[in-house]
Parts: C-alpha cells; structure tokens; sequence
C-alpha cells in the first residue's frame, strides 16, 4: 500500500525529468503501481482512512511522482455521485477552451508540501486522448477542477511542477481577467 513519504518530494531531481512513453502490453509492476495509485487517491479522499493511514489527500498522481518514469496518471475525482476514476496511459491534451481559470485557494500537490502564492492559469475546458490498461484508446473531456487536475498531472509528466507557471514578477497577473474556480 503506498503511503504518504513514498510520494517524492518536489526537491528530488526526477520529477524534472520528462517521462517516456509507455509500450503496451503494461507490465505487471507498472499495472500494480497504478492500482496503488488510485487505492492512494481514493483512501485519501476518505476522511477516516486518510487519518488511519495517514494520507495527505490529493486527487491526482502519476508515475513520477513514485519514481516511474513512465507517461501514465490517475485522477479520482469527487463529485455529487461519488468517485470518478480516470486512468490515462500516454495521455495528451488534444483541444482546449480560450477560457482560462484558476484555482483560488491555489493548486495542490502530494510532492509539494508547501504553500506557494499567486495564480496558476489553465484552460477551462480541455479534452484529453490517451489508453486505458489494455491499450484501447479513450477520450475524456473534461471542465473546472477536473480540467486543472488534467493538466496539471500532463505537466508532471513534462517535468514540470504547477509553481513553474506562477508569473515570479508578478504572481496575481491576470487575476482580473481569469475565473477563479
Ligand atoms: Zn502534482
């Protein structure tokens, strides 16, 4: 079961790395590490097994962020109906909205355990191509805090981290012109 401290740390020099493309069939190890991905995302997202287990809760990882250097991420999102769980292998962001949002309280990451100030900009709206577990290819369209998790693990796999796109000279820019989510 994976566990908060086997989440790196923004400060290890993998997570600047790019990940490479995944060559299907998955192997059983990489299968295994996205099952534990999304038990993480789930139990941490429950209230009581988060405190059991201790797990700071996080709706999106991917690979890298356990030490995979592979091109695949999973998001569990809560919404009215429950939990929705996206597994993407080789994703890609295939269209997006001009729209752009922000979260307002900021953007948060299990490998960033810190608070860091100003606006994150993203699309609104975005759709995203990729594989499911046996290679067949799937379409997810998704809006608001589903579309930032989106692009937000895309970058992960990028080597990027979400404070890379905080304007340093002028960190609440274009706060007037995008919606805060
Ligand atoms: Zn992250």
């Amino acid at each position: 079961m994976l566990k908060t401290k086997d989440i790196l740390d923004e400060k290890n020099p993998l997570l600047r790395q790019v990940s490479k493309e995944v060559v299907f069939p998955l192997t059983k190890e990489d299968k295994k590490h996205i099952e534990e991905m999304e038990e993480y995302l789930y139990n941490s997202q429950i209230e009581e097994l988060a405190e059991k287990y201790d797990l700071r809760p996080g709706m999106g990882l991917s690979a890298v962020q356990i030490g995979v250097l592979k091109r695949y991420i999973v998001i569990v999102h809560e919404t009215e109906e429950g939990f929705d769980s996206y597994i993407l292998i080789n994703p890609k962001l295939v269209s997006n909205s001009e729209e752009m949002i922000y979260v307002e309280g900021g953007e948060g990451c299990l490998s960033v355990n810190r608070e860091c100030e100003g606006i994150v900009p993203r699309y609104a709206r975005v759709t995203i191509e990729g594989y499911d577990m046996d290679g067949n290819k799937i379409k997810v369209r998704a809006r608001e805090e589903l579309a930032v998790a989106f692009q937000h693990e895309l970058d992960h796999l990028e080597g990027k981290l979400f404070y890379d796109r905080i304007d340093p000279k002028n960190p609440y820019k274009y706060h007037d012109i995008y919606r805060a989510i």
